[in-house]
């Protein structure tokens, strides 16, 4: 074995296996999130305390660290960076196993940033073996040598064709990572050097556990957390993601079913062409009905119909209050009087559907509702003129902002439902999330249609009551979801 295998296996058996724990269990990490913010009136709105860096601060703060070790170590700065990359910037854990054996050459051989033994040299010119020129040839510690033309073609290659930070010596088989100060010593050209420093930021972040890049477009910006877990954190930018996955905040579905769940909908056929319909058929008059808003408690256009009915199951919309109707549970008689394969993967594929359906409906109606920040933009400056001051009109954007966060979270929870097996718990669930979704439908409803028909106190008393309500049912669902993944008493089909 290797010393740099050891390393890295120590590593795991030490800090990184109980970070790498950290990171896996998604449940517990979402339940340490419910448990910090219980007492928080809107759970995700609560400040998260991640730091947002640009690429200058994360600069300063890779040096600092880079300097914090170089005091103890006394050795150069670059060696010093190659080590903490190999210790995936975690100082803690590189400082703990130095101080075993402080001897810095031994700690730098067993690191492999040094080479245990090094060939004699012969001095004076030699050919280069890589261009046949006799000259003066240089090199590393671990006396692989070349001209200097040689080694800067093969710097900027692996610079700027390769995109690589952590440069291995040029001859092959030979592992040792070449210091900065060295690289500097042959690259000369101030756009290759400023790539240089670009990648190794990159590196930085990328090689950090504690470090993640904002997935925004164009934002370059990294979070900084302080325990490596899935949780919600927000870039300066407005991106909310989760730091584990960096996929949109996905609760209550942990990071891997999501996984598993997103490379489902990409992978079946069946789904690449769920077109995003915006039309459908009235179930009652058969006329095709434009979809506009996000809401989907629907009402035919025709006015000699006027069929009330919902978007997601074209059923009525009348009893989709009462407690015997079950708009979001898929009923799984068929599978269970299947009579062969074929019926029971018919069936099994008509369970898909029916979770990706409504998973791609909420996403639908997250993304018609975004027309919502203008409706309210406009109904809040007419506010204003009328008798309202700025802050008192305030609670119409955050309907909207309480009414995004529902869709998104009743949009995770139809992923959540397809993986999950059926039994108390999961009924309790289901329970919740149609709770959550009858009453988001009626926040949706009210923002879309009823806007101007109230007086301003009536307005305002109606809207705040109904988003707290909304928001009050969303913390049910997601605290029972968390509670349940603390309690491990979810059974997950996958
Ligand atoms: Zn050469
Ligand atoms: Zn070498
Ligand atoms: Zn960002
Ligand atoms: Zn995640
Ligand atoms: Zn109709
Ligand atoms: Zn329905």
């Amino acid at each position: 074995m290797s010393s740099e295998d050891e390393i890295q296996m120590d590593d795991s058996d030490s800090d990184q296996g109980d970070l790498d724990d950290e990171c896996l269990s998604d449940d517990d990490g979402i339940a340490l999130e419910s448990h910090d913010q219980n007492n928080s009136e809107y759970r995700e709105n609560a400040v998260p305390d991640n730091e947002v860096l640009n690429h200058d601060s994360l600069e300063i703060e890779m040096k600092k660290t880079i300097a914090d070790v170089q005091a103890v170590l006394q050795t150069k700065g670059g060696m010093c960076r190659i080590l903490l990359h190999k210790y995936k910037w975690n100082k803690e854990s590189l400082l703990e196993r130095f101080y075993e054996n402080p001897d810095t050459t031994t700690f730098l051989i067993d690191a492999q940033v040094i080479p245990r033994h090094t060939e004699s040299v012969p001095a004076g010119d030699s050919e280069c073996d890589i261009c046949c020129i006799v000259g003066p040839l240089s090199g590393l510690a671990c006396n692989h040598r070349a001209c200097t033309a040689c080694w800067k073609s093969y710097l900027t290659n692996k610079i700027v064709d390769a995109g690589q930070s952590e440069i291995e010596c040029m001859a092959a088989n030979c592992k040792l990572l070449i210091e900065d100060e060295k690289v500097m010593t042959y690259i000369t050209d101030p756009n290759v050097i400023a790539s240089y420093r670009r990648l190794i930021v990159a590196s930085y972040v990328e090689t950090n556990r504690l470090l993640k890049w904002c997935p925004g477009v164009d934002c370059g910006k990294a979070v900084k957390v302080s325990h490596c877990e899935p949780r919600l954190v927000v870039c300066s930018c407005g991106s909310r993601f989760c730091f584990s996955c960096s996929n949109d905040w996905h609760e209550p579905v942990n990071c891997r079913l999501l996984k598993l769940w997103m490379k489902k909908c990409s992978d079946d056929s069946e789904t690449s062409n769920w077109i995003n319909a915006n039309t459908k058929e009235c179930p009652k008059c058969m006329i095709t009905i434009e979809k506009d808003g996000g809401c989907n408690h629907m009402t035919c256009k025709n006015t000699a119909c006027r069929f009330e009915f919902c978007w997601m199951c074209l059923g009525p919309w009348e009893p989709h209050g009462s407690s015997w109707y079950n708009c979001n549970r898929f009923d799984d008689s068929v599978a269970k009087t299947a009579r062969d394969a074929q019926e029971v993967s018919r069936a099994n594929l008509q369970r898909y559907l029916f979770y990706y359906n409504r998973y791609m409906g909420h996403q639908q109606s997250l993304r018609l509702e975004g027309k919502l920040y203008a409706t309210v933009k406009s109904k809040m400056e007419q506010m204003q003129t009328l008798s309202m001051s700025w802050i008192e009109v305030q609670f119409l954007r955050k309907a909207v902002d309480v009414l995004s966060e529902c869709r998104r979270t009743l949009m995770f929870t139809y992923a959540f439902a397809f993986y999950l097996q059926r039994d108390n718990n999961s009924i309790i669930f289901e329970t919740n999330q149609k709770d959550l979704e009858m009453e988001t439908e009626q926040l949706s409803g009210f923002l879309e249609r009823d806007l101007d028909s109230e007086n301003l106190v009536t307005l305002k008393q109606k809207v705040q009551d109904k988003y707290r309500y909304v928001e009050h049912r969303r913390k049910i669902l997601l605290d029972h979801c968390a509670e349940g993944a603390e309690q491990d008493i979810w059974m997950f089909n996958e």
